[in-house]
């Protein structure tokens, strides 16, 4: 017998008929004896709505507030769920994130998870119930409801796993694994067998929301084995221990065969960030910190950086991106901290997307790198801006040429399906 935490995303939970079959596989699981526990989002665009609404009744809205609002969404879809099991003869009960609880720091609207009493549900577990919690949500030490991000509930489901000590946590969603890269862009994309949660975590981070980067952090901390596949089968199909999805595992557990396939694990894209150019800015010692710091204290990250080569007269261009929400703040920052940066102009870009290669196996092998840009100049597409890691390099060009990038990409590092066509 295993303990399986199992996660079900937006479009999975999006109406009654999809929560059935959510039911179903819920109710397959738990009669071949395992104990369960449920994290179910949101319908899919319900929390889009709910976000809208609080926009629409005050640009300014405090953010605690907007957290009562946004986490309505998780605590429909568990009732509905819990509802439906019943009514297919389980046990099934729904545990809001205050009634665990599920403690999380102040941060509204991007709170994260302290601590997770998992007593109350490893007891109602064992005792043969089924557990449905509200992904996205948890409380602060004031009592009051927190929700973890955009995409929370792939956290809520790990830091679950890891407080009942379960032995897999499957995230069913509507794809049935991690792929090559985002498989509704490039159709040649291939289905991973496996991948490491170093890997994961990289391609999280650079665009690959299949799972949100702070769930595969979490899981690799805590060791909690990942497991990504679809909702979306049929009546009949196969339980999770047989259906071929994507293991997100530690390096030392990989197959052997597996640790030596392509030296790129996967590609991904990111349009959500800005791109800002200052312009003749004084090409002297302290003059990026003055840029960064005003930014730094706005808490607006800044991802990939460059500097142009000095012109005449001691001046340069400075570049860099940042979150396409922040743009409008950061811009602000800038123009109020201009006479003491000293720029000319400030120019804001959001036609710009990040596309980052990723795999492990660049640690050992050169010309990574090379082939990216050779690949993109034969179909013409300019590079803006360059960052590496360790296991993954990123460039920024232009959004409109995203999936042709993807796709040339995705040929040039040898990742096509063989059955392509
Ligand atoms: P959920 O609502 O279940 O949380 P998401 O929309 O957050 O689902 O994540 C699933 C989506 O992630 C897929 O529909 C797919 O378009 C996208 N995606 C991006 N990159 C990848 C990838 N490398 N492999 C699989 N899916 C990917
Ligand atoms: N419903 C939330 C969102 O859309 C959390 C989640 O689905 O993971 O961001
Ligand atoms: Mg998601």
């Amino acid at each position: 017998m295993a303990r399986i935490v199992m996660k079900f995303g937006g479009t999975s939970m999006a109406g009654i008929e999809r929560i059935r079959r959510v039911a179903q596989i819920v109710k397959q699981q738990a009669d071949t004896g395992n104990e369960v526990a449920v994290v179910v989002s949101a319908m899919a665009g319900d929390t889009d709505r709910l976000v809208n609404f609080c926009r629409e009744a005050s640009s300014l809205y405090d953010a605690a507030e907007y957290d009562v609002v946004v986490a309505s969404g998780e605590q429909v879809t568990s009732g509905l769920l819990s509802i439906a099991l019943q009514s297919l003869g389980a046990r099934a009960r729904s545990w809001l994130g205050w009634q665990m609880p599920i403690r999380t720091v102040e941060a509204h609207s991007k709170a994260r998870i302290e601590t997770i009493d998992g007593s109350a549900l490893t007891k109602a577990m064992q005792g043969g119930e089924i557990a449905i919690i509200p992904g996205f949500q948890g409380i602060s030490e004031e009592g009051r409801i927190t929700t973890l991000g955009r995409g929370g509930s792939d956290t809520s489901a790990v830091a679950i796993a890891a407080a009942v000590k379960a032995d897999r946590c499957d995230i069913y969603t509507d794809v049935d694994g991690v792929y090559t890269t985002d498989p509704r862009i490039v159709t040649r994309a291939r289905k991973l067998k496996t991948v490491t949660f170093e890997e994961m975590l990289e391609l999280a981070s650079v665009g690959a929301k299949v799972l949100q980067t702070r769930s595969v952090g979490l899981a690799m901390k805590e060791g909690v084995p990942i497991q990504v596949l679809s909702s979306f089968t049929e009546d009949g199909a196969p339980s999770a221990d047989d259906l071929p999805g994507t293991m997100i595992i530690a390096e030392g557990d990989m197959e052997k065969e597996e640790m030596e396939r392509q030296l790129i694990t996967g590609i991904a894209h990111d349009k959500n960030e800005s791109k800002i150019t200052l312009t003749r800015v004084p090409d002297q010692p302290g003059a990026v910190a003055n840029i960064f710091e005003p930014l730094a204290e706005a808490a607006i990250n800044v991802d990939m950086i460059i500097q142009n080569v000095g012109r005449e007269k001691g001046e340069t261009d400075v570049t860099f991106t940042v979150p396409s929400a922040d743009l409008d703040l950061a811009m602000q920052v800038l123009e109020k901290a201009q006479a003491g940066i000293g720029f000319n102009r400030l120019i804001p870009d959001t036609n710009v997307a990040k596309i980052s290669v990723v795999g492990v196996g660049m640690k050992s092998h050169a010309g990574i790198a090379s082939t990216m840009f050779k690949a993109l100049a034969d179909r013409g597409v300019n590079i803006q801006a360059i960052t590496t890691s360790e296991i993954k390099v990123s460039v920024l060009i232009e959004e409109d040429y995203t999936e042709l990038a993807l796709r040339v990409l995705h040929t040039a590092y040898g990742l096509d399906a063989e059955d392509a066509v």
